[in-house]
């Protein structure tokens, strides 16, 4: 592509430059700049204020190159905004080892809110068990909803620790839902039996006794997915649970209320600008160069076709909660990282 002259793009050479670099090195020459409105809510995030988006979404100052996890590097071959239709564009896990690359006709700011709406649905779902408005007759979004479902990269951040971290941080009553350490959990429980009204004996039925007066509650709770081997939660986090079911119930068939605050699950960044006739299948195949040289860990497809997960392993761990230590909780962020 950078033998191509448009959207703003010249050669480095006219009539010189060939397919292929020779000993000249690749140059970073055009940036991804802001598109300078301030409604734009990926040149100023919204939640950056609860200090739970410790990474920017978007970073402008090293827009004009991107280094895939494998190390494979790419130069943005166009200048672009936030704003420029018609692109790949690719995602970071802030853990750091995985990413992912899509494209799109539309912008990038609108791929981010598509992510974003699908990232924090599944998280929500994967901790609490039960699909996001389950009360809903009619979903028009059930086919997308399916297919997002089955996609590494969400399956991946509702998983991964340091992602999780952040949506606690910005989502702090959704911590009961994650399983503690065994020996954690009894010792909360230990302490708590000594400091509540209620016996041992009398905590194992009371939960279940007073959400049996609400069928749904009572639904969502069995719903709650097992603990990995050696994880429990405790005494506390049952009552919690109830608790949030409790005041999500009467929500849970208002669709234009999430019952948790969405935040940005990875650092993106815009590697190519197509041109603006550019066909669907020319778009896929250059995407598939880009899986190909920068194996992207979350794709659905491998460079040599095959199951991803047979090259890649699975998407997380399944001891997933083993990275999430509840005594950070009462820590300040500087001392967390
Ligand atoms: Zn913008
Ligand atoms: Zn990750």
């Amino acid at each position: 592509m950078k033998t191509c002259s448009y959207r703003g793009a010249m050669p480095r050479f006219k009539n010189i430059e060939g397919l292929f670099c020779g000993n000249d090195e690749p140059e970073a020459r055009y940036t991804l700049t802001p598109c300078a409105s301030l409604l734009c809510p990926y040149c100023y995030p919204s939640n950056h204020w609860q200090k739970s988006q410790p990474w920017p979404v978007i970073d402008f100052a090293s827009s004009s190159k991107y280094q895939f996890v494998n190390g494979y590097i790419t130069y943005l071959n166009c200048p672009a905004t936030c704003k420029t239709s018609n692109i790949i564009y690719a995602m970071t896990c802030p853990c750091g080892h995985y990413d992912y690359v899509d494209s799109t006709t539309q912008t990038l700011a609108d791929a981010m809110t598509y992510h974003r709406k699908h990232g924090n649905r599944i998280i929500f779902e994967k901790l609490i068990g039960s699909p996001l408005f389950s009360g809903s007759l009619l979903d028009p979004y059930e086919k997308e909803q399916e297919t997002a479902n089955k996609m590494r990269l969400y399956q991946h951040s509702a998983r991964c620790p340091i992602a999780l971290r952040s949506f606690l941080e910005c989502n702090p009553n959704y911590w009961c839902f994650i399983p503690m350490l065994l020996h954690e959990a009894l010792a909360e429980n230990i302490l708590y039996t000594r400091t509540s009204n209620y016996s041992t004996a009398e905590l194992y039925d009371f939960i279940p006794m007073i959400a049996i007066d609400n069928q749904r509650v009572e639904n969502y709770l069995s719903h709650i997915p097992l603990s990995p081997v050696s994880y429990a939660f405790s005494y506390q986090q049952r009552q919690k649970q109830r608790l949030f079911f409790e005041s999500i119930v009467p929500f849970s068939t208002n669709e234009q209320s999430l019952p948790y605050s969405p935040l940005h699950l990875y650092k993106v960044a815009l590697i190519v600008v197509l041109p603006d006739d550019c066909s669907m299948i020319l778009r896929y195949i250059l995407q598939s160069l880009f899986i190909v040289h920068g194996e992207p860990k979350l794709n659905m497809i491998c460079p040599l076709g095959g199951d991803p997960e047979k090259r890649y392993g699975r998407a997380y761990d399944l001891v997933w909660c083993a990275g999430l230590n509840h005594s950070l909780l009462t820590m300040p962020r500087s001392n967390q990282d």
